[in-house]
Order: C-alpha cells, then structure tokens, then sequence
C-alpha cells in the first residue's frame, strides 16, 4: 500500500517522487493514503498542488473569520457576507468565490487585475448579461467529470460534460470581450469540436438514471449494439416469424413457440400431432413429454434462443464499451475541461461582483501599498441589505485612519459600535478580495493581517469561560499583529473586575500605540479617552456615536462623529428592553446618587421584589466606575 500511496504523491508531484516529510508532502500522503483506503481502485485524478505564498495574503484567523460572519452567519436564519456578494450562475464560480474569500489576495497587482475584471464588466450592461446567460447554461463539469473519472457517474454526468463542450463557443466568444488579460486566456480554450460532435451523435435525449439501464447511446451509432439491441426488442417478431414457418413446414395448426426459465425458447404441440415432428428427418429434437403436449427445438431456435438470451447483455456490453471509450476520452482531456471550468468560475465571479457593485452602488476602492484607510461614505453591506429589505436605511459612517491609526470608540450600546467596526473591516476583506466596496470613496492600503475580538463567547466545551476566550484571542492578536495589520476590537476586559479589565484595556492601547497597526478600539472605559486627551495615546483619536435626547428617550442616529460619548444611556437601553419599570427606576435613583459622589448604600426603603439588583464590581464604587457603559 505504501507504494501505491507513493505513487500517487509522486503522481500528485507531476511524477518527481519527493521522499523529503515536509508538511506538503506528509499532509499528501495522508490525503493519498484516504483516497487509497476509500476509492479503492478507481482511477482518481489529481491537479497538481500549488502553494500559498503566506507573505501575499491577508491572513484572517478564524475567531475573526467566524466573527466577521464572512461565508457563515453566526445565528441560525442570519445572513452573512457571502449571501450578499455570491450573485453567482454556475456552480464552478460560486465555490470559486468561496475559495476566493478564504485566500485573500495581499499583492498590489492581483488586486488591481482583479478590479480591472470587474470595471470592465461593470461598464457595460449588455456583455453583462450575455455573460450571465452563457453561465446559466453551464453545467457543473468538475464534479460531472470527477464522478465519471472515479467510476461514481451516471448518464446525467456525461450528458453535462457533452452539454459543457457543447456551450465551450459561446462561452470563447464572450470570453473575447473581456478585459485583455481575461480575453487572451479565453481566446486559448480548446473546444473539442470533435468530442462533443461524437457526443452529439452517441447520447440519446432521454437518459436513464444509471448506466446499467442501458439506452444510453442512440440508434446508429454503432452498428454492431443496434443489432444486438433489434435481435433483443424484435425476439417476439422473430419467434412469430420462425412459428409460422414451422406450421408451414409440419402443417401443424396448433404448434406454439413458448418460453420459460428451464427450457428458454422450445416448439409445443399436442401429442396427438406431435408425430410429424418426431421423424429423424424433420430436423427437430425432442426434449420433453408433458400430460397432452410434446416439447421440441431446432438447431435454429437454440441458435435463437441463444442470441436473444444474450443479446441484451450483449447490447448492454457493447454499450459499455462504448461509454468506457468516451469516459477515456474524457479522461485524455480533463484536465484542460478542468482548467476552462476554472476560467468560467473566473469569469463568473467577477460578473457577481460588478453585480454587486452595479446594484448596491459600490465603487472601486484605491488600493495602496501604505497604511492609509480612509473612507467616505462607508456602510455595512449586510445590514445594509437587510435594512433595505425591512425598509430600513443604513446611516453611512467615514473612517480616516492615516493621521492616527487607531480610533478609540465610545458610545452606547446600540448606537452602532459593533457595526462600524464590523463594516471597516468587511471593506478591508472585500478589498484585498479585489471586489468594489459600500462607499462613496475608500482608499485602503494593503494589510498583511486582520484580526477581530468582538462579542463575548464561551467555549465552554473547550475548557473556556468567556473571559478566558476573550483573554486568548486578545493574547493571539498582540503576539501576531504587526504595523500592517488592521484590528477590530470591540471591549476588552469586560469579563472581569472593573479595574482589572481597564487595566488591561489601557494596557492593551498603550501597546497598540506604539505598534501602530490600524486599529478600530470600542470601549465602554471612558477613562481611556482621558489617556488620549492628555496625549498619552499620541496615534490615537477618539470618536462617539451621535445619540438625541427626545422627551426623554434616546434616538440613536448611528452616526459616527470624533469626541467623547458623555453618558452612558446604560439605563434608557434597559428600558427600550423592557426593564420592569420598578427597577428601573431604582437604577435612575442609584445612579443618581452615584453621580453626585454619594454612593448609594443605604437600602431602598422598599426593597424590589425580584430580581435583587446585584454588585456587579468587586472595587469600592468610584467615581472612575461612573463612566462605564452598558
Ligand atoms: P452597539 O455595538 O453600539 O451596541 P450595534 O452596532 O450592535 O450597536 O448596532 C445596533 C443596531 O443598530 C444594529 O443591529 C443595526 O440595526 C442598527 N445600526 C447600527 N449602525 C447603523 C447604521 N449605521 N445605520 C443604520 N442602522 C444601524
């Protein structure tokens, strides 16, 4: 097994067998030796392998990939990235995004031929939409072809690879009028004028569902697989023609041609007639006696009835022959039918993204090599496209981080933190992906990594209590981010004490500081904007959320605008969420208090029922306490 395994990594290798263990090589033999142990036999084919160059990319780690809810929302029912932007026709091209998304580009120039593919499109309507009629009658010929290569296909498999040939000329033909880069590749697509003209003549238009079915190939064909298939369907002709002559020949009225399991094909007459069949000379041979019957052959009905026994396994034989060679035939040039699957997936997915730009009124961001992220105009592309399908209308936010690369924020809970910080860094995802992007104007400079903490999760299945999680994916974004980073961060050191968790949000920031990444900071310590105004934090500027006070309740106008959120609003949220009103105003009371220095622990005079309102930090109430939020 070991050679066989062998073989296939050297297979995989382009036939240089490699017997070094790097991490390539050992993770293929794994990989091979699955194969080997589940498609036993079959002939898989292999691509060759190509490598991720990790200095090109931006890397995304997976707390941040799930947090940023690119290809998977977080709740059941939600919507993430991938829902919006996968405008996709083909299969092909939406795994071809997908995989676009995981490996995101971090070279200038992949990014900006990639914009090219999509301004292209974008300006021009009609090719758009012949383009995305040639791609709806595309099939899926990589799995079509897998499944017939490994010995897992069907008719419907071959019928996709001939229907795949068959639109290879229109597919060259608007493949031409593409930006040069893309049109010259598609200029190059062989379209197997030959195969998918055999095929035109060998498949019938109704397929059965399995190839041992038979009737997959049309009458005219073959030659040798019509006949087997007439002697088949005509064998009750044939035995009615051989019938009458026999009468003919005997002058018995009555004699039949009859068929079962044990004798197949034999002549009955009755006894009383049987006599002109029983001479020597007649040619027929006697083989049974029943009560009133005789049972006879010929030399010519054995002949017959074993051409029309087999002749349907014949037929099917043949049949597979035939479709054997047509699967070789396939094999011979899959891997070019792989690589122009490959180009359409292409062509697939820039067409979905000038969609998106087109419908959703993106536009093409200025991709730099410096640190630079400004944009104008900026919004969430899926809340946005959630809250035009309520009705709703997303408030579009700026965000300008090249004097000072990180912005500390503050504001409420439910202003819109989360949502600026999430839509920043979809930009910098979409961008790097080389994708228009949901602003008036953006200018993005290259990041090598993106991180993101937001939200409290447990694991608790992995040993993990929210803080811990919270703890580690903090630890792993400062151990790994560099200047050219960009970093989310929405509240750290909220899972502890009060002091403990601002201590390690000013702890974090100074760091931040001075390693300069850009960096978008929610925080609910007002303590932090103090560090800023005194100069402490000298790339750091501070931005709130504008909030209105209307006869008494909050209007949260999502508006992202630079200064220092001045209060907390921590009571009107728990009021908007249906706090007993009890409470509430117990809250208002201690709250008041605490604000005028005189913390409140004299016990309420009537205490509330339930729940009892708990302290919440372990620390002597100070006035430091007052600014937190939420
Ligand atoms: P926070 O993080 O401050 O608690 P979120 O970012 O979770 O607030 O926003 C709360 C809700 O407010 C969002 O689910 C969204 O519906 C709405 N929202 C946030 N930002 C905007 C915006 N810019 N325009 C319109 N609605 C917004």
């Amino acid at each position: 097994m070991r050679s066989d395994i062998n073989l296939i990594v050297s297979h995989v290798f382009g036939g240089n067998v490699r017997s070094d263990n790097t991490g390539d090589v050992s993770a293929l033999r794994l990989l091979a030796g699955y194969l080997f142990n589940t498609q036993r036999g079959a002939n898989v084919s292999f691509r060759a392998p190509y490598e991720f160059k990790s200095g090109r990319q931006l890397l995304i780690d997976s707390s941040t990939w799930k947090s940023l809810e690119i290809d998977a929302p977080l709740n059941d029912g939600g919507t993430c990235l991938l829902d919006v932007i996968d405008k996709t026709k083909t299969a092909v091209g939406a795994r071809k995004l997908r995989s676009y998304l995981r490996v995101l580009p971090g070279d200038k120039n992949v990014i900006l031929s990639r914009q090219t593919h999509i301004g292209h499109l974008l300006g021009n309507h009609s090719l758009m939409a012949e383009i995305s009629s040639v791609l709806s009658r595309t099939p899926d010929v990589n799995r079509a072809v897998s499944r017939l290569l490994s010995g897992r296909g069907t008719p419907r498999d071959m019928r996709n690879v001939f229907e795949f040939l068959s639109i290879l000329d229109s597919v060259k033909n608007v493949g031409k009028k593409l930006d040069t880069d893309l049109a010259e590749k598609f200029a190059n697509i062989d379209t197997h004028d030959t195969l998918t003209e055999e095929f035109s003549r060998a498949l019938n238009d109704d397929l059965p569902s399995f190839f041992r079915d038979g009737n997959v190939i049309k009458r005219g064909f073959d030659i040798s697989l019509d006949n087997m298939r007439d002697l088949s369907n005509g064998a009750i002709e044939t035995i009615a023609e051989l019938q009458a002559e026999y009468i003919k020949q005997t002058g018995v009225n009555n004699l039949k041609i009859k068929y079962n399991n044990v004798l197949g094909y034999f002549i009955e007459v009755a006894s009383t007639k049987a006599d002109a069949l029983m001479a020597p000379e007649s040619g027929f041979i006697h083989r049974q006696t029943m009560a009133g019957n005789m049972r006879f052959t010929t030399p010519k009905l054995i002949d017959l009835d074993n051409d029309i026994r087999s002749a349907s396994e014949k037929a099917s034989a043949i049949e597979n022959e035939i479709i054997e060679k047509f699967i070789e035939k396939i094999r011979a040039i899959s891997t070019d039918l792989m690589n122009t699957a490959d180009l359409i997936a292409d062509m697939d997915v820039w067409l979905s993204l000038a969609e998106c730009a087109d419908i959703y009124s993106w536009v093409r961001p200025t991709i730099t090599e410096t640190n630079e992220f400004n944009i104008v105009g900026g919004r969430h592309p899926v809340i946005e496209f959630v809250l035009k399908h309520n009705g709703g209308n997303f408030v579009k936010n700026d965000c300008d981080l090249k004097e000072k690369p990180i912005a500390l924020l503050t504001g409420p809970n439910m202003a819109g933190k989360s949502t600026y910080l999430r839509q920043n860094a979809i930009l910098v995802v979409l961008a790097h992906l080389g994708s228009f992007v949901p602003a008036n104007t953006a200018t993005i400079g290259i990041c090598d990594q993106l991180f993101s903490r937001v939200g409290a999760s447990d694991n608790l299945a992995a040993g993990q209590s929210t803080f811990m999680v919270e703890m580690v994916e903090t630890a792993n974004i400062l151990n790994r981010a560099t200047k050219k980073s960009f970093i989310i961060f929405d509240e750290i050191g909220r899972g502890t004490s009060t002091f403990d968790g601002m201590a390690i949000a000013q702890a974090v920031l100074e760091y931040l500081n001075t390693l300069t990444p850009r960096t978008l900071f929610a925080t609910h310590y007002h303590e932090l904007t103090r560090l800023v105004e005194s100069e402490n934090l000298n790339n750091v500027s501070c931005l709130t959320i504008d909030v209105r006070e209307h006869n008494n309740d909050i209007v949260f106008l999502h508006k992202i605008i630079s200064g220092v959120a001045n209060r907390s609003y921590g009571i009107a949220v728990a009021k908007m969420a249906g706090m007993p009103e009890k409470i509430v105003e117990r809250a208002e009371q201690v709250l008041s208090n605490l604000e005028s220095g005189a913390p409140d622990t004299q016990p309420v005079s009537k205490a509330p029922e339930k729940p009892s309102v708990k302290p919440v930090v372990e620390e002597p109430k100070t006035k430091s306490q007052l600014s937190l939020f939420g």
